[in-house]
């Protein structure tokens, strides 16, 4: 026998049993984004390596060592997608879709980082991403957290997840932020671990969301960044946070979160929850008003937010249930090869006049009590059976699996009519 070839680590299969609590996800947040008038975009996951290094920043985790960077045939550097915000920027501006124009666009997909896979971190993860361009003014800010809470909400979700919020202000305010801390923080290097040394003339913002309990008190008593906000983006964040409270979202102001990408400005948030142990963010986003000039266009506001699936639905199993797979209604059973043959062609009709019914039919033979014992073990309510008997004389059999009814025997032409009143 030869050896067996083994998945990627990090890089998860997802079984059909987990795939309906996927679907479940997915198909609860498109509702959503349908209903606030969003619009579906895709873009390559493969991307060139300078559009990463420009947009999330060459000082991050991401870019420095999570990327998975290769040569491709033609000597050019190419990159597996981190993230989505920089790809959609891109497509943006190379259709010229923000040309004087607002766009409210989101997109889901594989996105991979070579982190160290644990519980709700793995190499290939999947985002459903969010991205909004061309609108300045806090109301779409408080829209996007809307979306999200409207997601989370319908997901089950509301008293499990909380939401955190900050404003990084603008890139004036935030250097001088920057020159504040670095002075703060250099007055306590003796407290400082390696990797916040390291980061302390680099990015010392990231410092704040050090998770290293030694040095939460030392962050703690940092200044914060919400004090030293230049006027606009205070009066943006006030702004935000009026409609917030006019819409009863809750939300805890963080002044620590920062996020680890670069290209933010003004606000920030997380949705948190304590019922996933160490990976707690579920989505995050904010506002990056600089990023569309950054690579290449016109100045142009925006903003959104990636939603993380794989722990949307580690959420949702964690809260609600393990697996929503769904069972056929109807198993098919025909005794010979015969039979079969009309099976299908009545299966096909029932599929066609009743589109939303699931009809598992039994291929590979077998006598009619092991076909049974299929259509029990495939959850099926009901087994509809074909036997010569029937074939000769136009009926079928209608065994309900569930209940202990007798079967009953009823012409083929009235098939779609049984069914019909059954199934719905
Ligand atoms: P984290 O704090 O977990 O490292 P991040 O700040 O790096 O997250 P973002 O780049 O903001 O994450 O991505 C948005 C969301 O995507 C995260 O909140 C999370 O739900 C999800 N996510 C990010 N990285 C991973 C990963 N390696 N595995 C699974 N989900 C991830
Ligand atoms: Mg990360």
């Amino acid at each position: 026998m030869s050896s067996i070839i083994q998945a990627v680590r990090g890089m998860n299969d997802i079984l059909p049993e987990e795939v309906s609590l996927w679907q479940h996800v997915e198909n609860t947040i498109q509702e959503v984004l349908k209903s606030f008038c969003y619009d579906e975009i895709r873009f390559p996951i493969v991307e060139k390596t300078e559009l990463f290094k420009r947009s999330i920043g060459e000082v991050t985790d991401i870019v420095e060592k999570e990327m998975y960077t290769f040569i491709d045939r033609n000597e050019e550097s190419l990159t597996l997608r981190p993230e989505g915000t920089a790809g959609c920027v891109r497509t943006v501006i190379e259709h010229g879709l923000i040309h004087n124009q607002i766009q409210r666009l989101w997109y889901k997909g594989p996105f991979f980082r070579h982190e160290r896979p644990q519980k709700g971190r793995t190499r290939q993860f999947h985002q459903c991403g969010v991205e909004i361009f061309g609108i300045p003014t806090p109301d779409i800010d408080a829209e996007l957290i809307l979306l999200s809470a409207t997601i989370f909400e319908r997901l089950g979700f509301k008293d499990h997840i909380a939401l955190q919020i900050n404003s990084l202000g603008s890139p004036a305010s935030r250097a001088k932020y920057k020159e504040t801390l670095i002075a703060y923080l250099t007055k306590h290097t003796d407290q400082l671990d390696e990797d916040s040394k390291r980061r302390l003339n680099t990015n010392p913002l990231r410092i704040l969301d050090s998770k290293n309990p030694a040095m939460a008190d030392l962050i703690h008593h940092a200044p914060k960044l919400t004090e030293s906000l230049d006027d606009e983006s205070r009066l943006h964040f006030e702004g935000l946070l009026n409609y917030l409270n006019a819409l009863n979202i809750k939300y805890e102001i963080n002044p620590c979160l920062v996020r680890g990408l670069d290209y933010y400005t003004k606000t920030v948030f997380e949705w948190v929850t304590t019922d996933l142990g160490a990976q707690g963010t579920v989505c995050a986003g904010g506002r990056y008003d600089g990023l569309v000039e950054q690579l290449g266009g016109k100045p142009t506001p925006a903003l959104g937010f990636g939603l993380g699936l794989e722990r949307t639905v580690l959420l949702l199993q964690t809260l609600h249930q393990k697996s929503l797979a769904l069972a056929p209604d109807i198993y098919f059973i025909a005794d010979s090869e015969k039979t079969l043959e009309t099976a299908f062609a009545l299966s096909n009709s029932l599929r066609k006049a009743l589109p939303e019914i699931r009809i598992l039919m039994n291929c590979g033979g077998g006598a009619i009590k092991n076909q049974l014992k299929k259509a029990d073990k495939s959850g099926a309510r009901y087994a509809l059976i074909l036997g010569e008997q029937e074939a000769a004389n136009q009926s079928i059999v209608l065994k309900n699996l569930r209940e202990n009814n007798p079967q009953e025997i009823f012409p083929q032409q009235q098939i779609i009519e049984k069914l019909s009143g059954l199934l719905n």
